[in-house]
């Protein structure tokens, strides 16, 4: 199939960008580099664009006669969105309407997008695809209204339309060649392992007072390669007129002390830690159930412990000490 990744140069758009090339699809990358890295994507696929650009990716969709679009291009980080709730909503909500208004344009139906359990706010978990949707923070908010318009837009256009519920994506590649590399880098399981490196002297707890059996929070830590699997499993389960709902977690929550206790073992370093003060927009526990992915896509996380998937990140981090600038 000739797919456009939209923020392919990113760190679950890279990834499932290699697993959609392996599976034998003619794949093109639209990013705006922003957050992305240019050597994550494959010689000559790369084409520099905004979301926001929408004469560009007609064109784009235009020339490559594209078939479907998988959108992994947006703000991501909770925080950020709690003080900068204008970027997340220009970036993630008026960007995608540019995407589909494109899709609509140049008459690509399919469309995979990068959704969230942050849409859920705090639920009881294991968090099922129909509990309620009541996001706590900005970020939630925005995958949530392109929800809706998904939905919109499939009915009144006819897009084939997948919103795929990530719980914490985490973990490299296999074979070492590509991995997680933000900047500045907020995301827990990177900050431990630049401890072990001795790039930082210590990792922050945020929160040891929530109502969870150590006080810290907990999350459901999904790699990015079982991430890239169910992209490409859905694209022959999407629906005419439709919006279809998967959410991609492995069903097993993990604590931030446990995620640093595991790191410890992975890399033999005492990684120190200080307690501070709860991070806004977190809630205490998510954590998903993936049993509608298993029953329609056949879909299961391969990584189900904490362990290997820090062993996988710690790999990259050896390798590429400074991400993808060596
Ligand atoms: N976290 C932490 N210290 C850090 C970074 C993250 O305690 O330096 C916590 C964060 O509060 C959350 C969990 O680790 O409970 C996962 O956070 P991350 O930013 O990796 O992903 P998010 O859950 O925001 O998508």
């Amino acid at each position: 199939m000739r797919i456009l990744v939209v923020g392919g140069a990113g760190y679950v758009g890279s990834h499932c960008l290699r697993h959609l090339i392996s599976n034998h699809n003619d794949v093109w990358v639209y990013d705006n580099l922003s957050q992305g890295h240019a050597a994550a994507v494959p010689e000559g696929r790369l084409i520099v664009g905004d979301l926001l650009d929408t004469g560009k990716l007609i064109e784009t969709m235009k020339q490559h006669d594209i078939e479907a679009v998988m959108h992994f291009a947006a703000k991501a980080l909770v925080g950020e969105s709690v003080v900068r709730p204008d970027i997340y909503y220009k970036t993630n909500v008026t960007g995608t309407l540019s995407l589909l208004d494109a899709m609509v344009a140049s008459g690509v139906k399919k469309i995979v997008f990068s959704s969230t359990c942050a849409v859920f706010g705090n639920v009881q978990p294991p968090i099922t695809e129909d509990l309620p949707k009541n996001p706590i923070n900005p970020y939630g908010f925005t995958k949530l209204v392109i929800e809706h318009a998904l939905a919109d837009y499939a009915a009144a256009f006819q897009l084939e339309a997948a919103a795929l519920r990530y719980f914490n994506a985490c973990g490299a590649a296999s074979d070492g060649s590509i991995g997680e590399d933000h900047d500045p880098e907020s995301h827990l399981i990177p900050i431990v392992l630049q401890v072990a490196l001795g790039q930082r002297p210590h990792v922050q707890i945020y929160g040891t007072d929530y109502p969870t059996l150590d006080g810290s929070c907990v999350r459901d830590y999904i790699h990015v390669e079982d991430l890239a699997d169910a992209h490409l499993r859905v694209l022959s389960h999407l629906k005419p007129g439709r919006l279809v709902h998967y959410n991609l977690g492995t069903g097993v929550g993990v604590s931030v002390r446990e995620v640093i206790e595991a790191a410890r073992r992975v890399t033999g370093h005492p990684i120190p830690v200080i307690e501070s003060d709860r991070r806004p927009g977190d809630p205490a526990v998510l954590m998903g159930d993936p049993t509608k992915a298993l029953k329609e896509l056949g879909w299961s996380a391969k990584f189900k412990a904490i362990e290997p998937v820090i062993k996988s990140a710690w790999a990259w981090h050896q390798a590429h000490p400074s991400g993808f600038q060596k």
